[in-house]
């Protein structure tokens, strides 16, 4: 292997620049070429590859989003795509990619790898926590903290109105950032896809957990297209508790932005550089976890199977410390 190709995919997060810089210099460190592939698979698939030097992602490890950019390739899906994005990376020399993004993301690179035998190594990078075999993805810590800074803010309107406050956060069928969100604001409640009964939460919330000594409640609800979210929920209250004043805020794509926390910044860099040490190491079809504070090796399959469960403690948590 001569040379690496780097791109990012799916939902930007952020961190990712921080491991494109990792990415890099790991591989100039070790002697390879590197390209730089815009836009997703779209880079490949429509041959806009860059050449990268180790001043290209100069002064990048403090930016959110990335500066590869981000697509949503329909091309990459088809048999036609992947050939086009094959015979275009046999022409730039590029002979491993490394590819950042979601299980979506790191589908594609599944079959793409299985087709024409192309050595990929993949890094978690989604805000959502949603992949397994990894304690966590890179943009999560940076999602986290932009919440429970939103939501603090939140607490303060909250209180003074004597409000019930829903706060949709995003989470793509994931209660992580719901439920850790939750923990770290002090909310009431969490509701999170992995709990199925949300009738029953939501009940056991207004009859338990919302005290009359409580002037105010905020309720952290996952974003959820089956459910209808929290705009859904807080009709259900407005209907059945007319007397709470229930209150609607969707974060939204915010949760997305901003610079990268230490955290994510650190879990970039040390990433990056894994995948880099895969590759020498003959790795092969890999995304690169970290479990228990250590780097870890966790095959394609394993790690679009988001079923790393929710930890019930961390729910009873959010229940024993809202009394
Ligand atoms: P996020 O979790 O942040 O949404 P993601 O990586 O899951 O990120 P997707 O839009 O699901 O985002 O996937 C990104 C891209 O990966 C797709 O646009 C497509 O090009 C490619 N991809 C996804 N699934 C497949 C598949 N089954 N076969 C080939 N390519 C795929």
């Amino acid at each position: 292997i001569k040379c690496i190709g780097v791109l990012t995919s799916g939902g930007d997060a952020p961190g990712m620049n921080a491991a494109i810089r990792a990415v890099t210099r790991s591989a100039i460190y070790n002697g390879f070429a590197v390209k730089g592939i815009m836009r997703g698979y779209k880079g490949l698939v429509f041959n806009e590859i860059v050449e990268f030097k180790s001043q290209s992602v100069s002064n990048i490890i403090q930016l959110g989003g990335t500066i590869l950019k981000t697509a949503r390739c329909q091309e990459f899906t088809t048999p036609e795509g992947r050939k086009a994005a094959h015979d275009n990376m046999a022409e730039a020399g590029i002979d491993a990619l490394v590819v950042i993004g979601g299980d979506g993301s790191l589908t594609g690179a599944e079959i793409f790898a299985q087709e024409y035998n192309v050595p990929i190594v993949g890094l978690p990078g989604t805000i959502d926590n949603d992949l397994g075999g990894t304690d966590s993805t890179i943009g999560y810590d940076t999602a986290l903290n932009t919440i429970m800074e939103a939501v603090d803010k939140l607490r303060d309107t909250a209180s003074s109105h004597e409000r019930l406050f829903f706060v949709e956060v995003m989470g793509h069928t994931a209660g992580y950032l719901a439920l850790n969100s939750a923990i770290a604001t002090g909310s009431e409640a969490a509701i999170i896809p992995e709990m199925e009964t949300e009738v029953d939460q939501l009940a056991e919330l207004i009859n338990h957990g919302f005290r009359k000594s409580k002037n105010s409640a905020i309720v952290i609800v996952a974003e959820n297209p089956k459910t209808g979210g929290a705009t859904a929920l807080a009709q259900r209250v407005k209907k059945e508790f007319p007397q709470y004043d229930a209150r609607v805020t969707i974060l939204g794509h915010i949760q997305r932005g901003g610079s990268p926390t230490a955290v994510d910044r650190i879990l970039a860099s040390r990433m990056g550089e894994a995948a880099i040490e895969a590759i020498l190491d003959g790795q092969r079809n890999v995304m690169i976890g970290i479990r228990n504070g250590q780097i870890v090796y966790v095959p394609f399959a394993k790690a679009v199977k988001h079923n790393k469960g929710i930890d019930r403690g961390a729910l009873d948590l959010v229940k024993i410390l809202s009394i």
